[in-house]
């Protein structure tokens, strides 16, 4: 007997938008990549997705060893967590709620907000998860270009404003340009009483937070997440600080395992270790300079400053994307771009010393062919 399935054309069910989207473009795990480098895909150096390269605390790794009922499920109301959070962010358990990664949040923030055509602002070029989950969510996208240094235009954003805006996303530092939003432009979005969601992914390598606002400002929302300081990539767990009525509606409308028992045994050990982790962070912040310095010896490199874990440079000879696959072939993994309104240009993570030697080797041998 032959399937009914086989007479039914799915694009013709699926929502046709849906159809037509450009996805969200994840990095390659290096395992694809075997035999297509020139190094053991052991040796190949990661330093395109700001992972964290020291990994995580090894009291993570002793405490998901030791511990775990994988058999329960874990607390719907987060509460141990809420709490753990509570003494590390500083603001009421109230205004936290995790996820299942900090996109996650974001998610469920559009979905809690937006009804089918209503507006969110972003401020491009910036993270392409916000484009991505916003379309999804049935948002439309008003796209406010950032200046030639990448800073925020303030005016622009605030005339983009209208009926229809429900939200105004900022990363902050952006990614993937690295550079801050000072405090007085974000205080005068939140006065337009606009719902603004500002990403701090980054808040521990940058030291800069608006978190603290939440009690003040009904319409402030902050992404927090443990996948870059704490090198939690992997278990996926983020949060976000809101204002306790945005909280429990979060709560409410949220899948209801959400966080794993994992992710939450590896956050209570992350912050029992976090000024171990804080000590990496700290050697990263040294070496995404030395990185800089390095960087901005190549005339044909444009490097921006950062706060995060990572350096975004602008090429003025050759393209991005050569430069990516030869850096590629040599083991090296970085991210590039060549889509308005970032034209030619990669970004790397800030891994450890040695990566940046050999990066910096491997383009000083580019250079030649670059500039031939
Ligand atoms: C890496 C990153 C995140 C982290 O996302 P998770 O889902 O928590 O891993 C969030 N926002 C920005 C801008 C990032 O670069």
């Amino acid at each position: 007997m032959s399937s009914p399935t086989r007479f039914v054309s799915i694009e013709k069910l699926i929502r046709p938008e849906l159809a037509a989207l450009g996805g969200y473009s994840a990095h390659k795990a290096p395992e694809t990549l075997s035999g297509v480098v020139e190094v053991p895909v052991e040796s190949i150096i990661k330093i395109d997705a700001n992972e964290n390269p020291y990994g995580c605390s090894p009291l993570v790794q002793q405490a998901l060893a030791e511990n775990g009922d994988w058999n329960k499920y874990p607390d719907a109301g987060q509460t141990m967590l809420r709490q753990q959070l509570q003494e590390y962010v500083g603001v009421d358990a109230g205004s936290i709620v995790a996820a299942n990664g900090s996109g996650e949040v974001l998610d469920e923030i559009l979905r809690l907000f937006l009804e089918s055509g209503d507006e969110v602002i972003n401020c491009v070029p910036t993270f392409d998860l916000y484009r991505f989950r916003t379309l999804i969510n049935r948002g439309n996208l008003v796209n406010v270009p950032r200046d030639g240094n990448f800073d925020v235009d303030i005016k622009a954003v605030k005339a983009a404003i209208t009926q229809k805006t429900k939200l105004i996303i900022l990363a902050n530092p952006n990614n993937p340009t690295g550079n801050l939003t000072t405090r007085e432009d974000i205080l005068e979005l939140l006065e337009t009483g606009v719902p603004l969601l500002v990403d701090e992914a980054y808040y521990e390598f940058s030291g800069e937070t608006v978190a603290p606002l939440v009690g003040e400002y009904a319409n402030l929302m902050v992404l927090r997440t443990f996948s870059k300081w704490a090198g939690l990539a992997g278990l996926r767990i983020g949060y976000g600080i809101v204002s306790p009525e945005i909280a429990g509606y979060l709560m409410k409308i949220k899948l209801p395992y959400n966080v794993s028992m994992a992710a939450s045994i590896a956050v209570q050990a992350a912050l029992k270790d976090s000024d171990y982790l804080m000590d990496r962070v700290k050697a990263i912040i040294a070496e995404r300079e030395r990185l800089f310095g390095e960087l901005v010896k190549f005339d044909w490199l444009k490097p921006f400053p950062s706060r995060a874990n990572f350096i975004f440079c602008l090429l003025s000879k050759g393209k991005a994307v050569d430069v990516q696959q030869r850096l590629q072939n040599k083991g090296i993994l970085v991210r590039y771009f060549d889509q308005p309104p970032l034209q030619n240009g990669f970004r790397v993570s800030v891994g450890k010393p040695e990566h940046t030697d050999r990066f910096i080797q491997v383009l000083r041998e580019l250079e030649e062919e670059i500039n031939g």
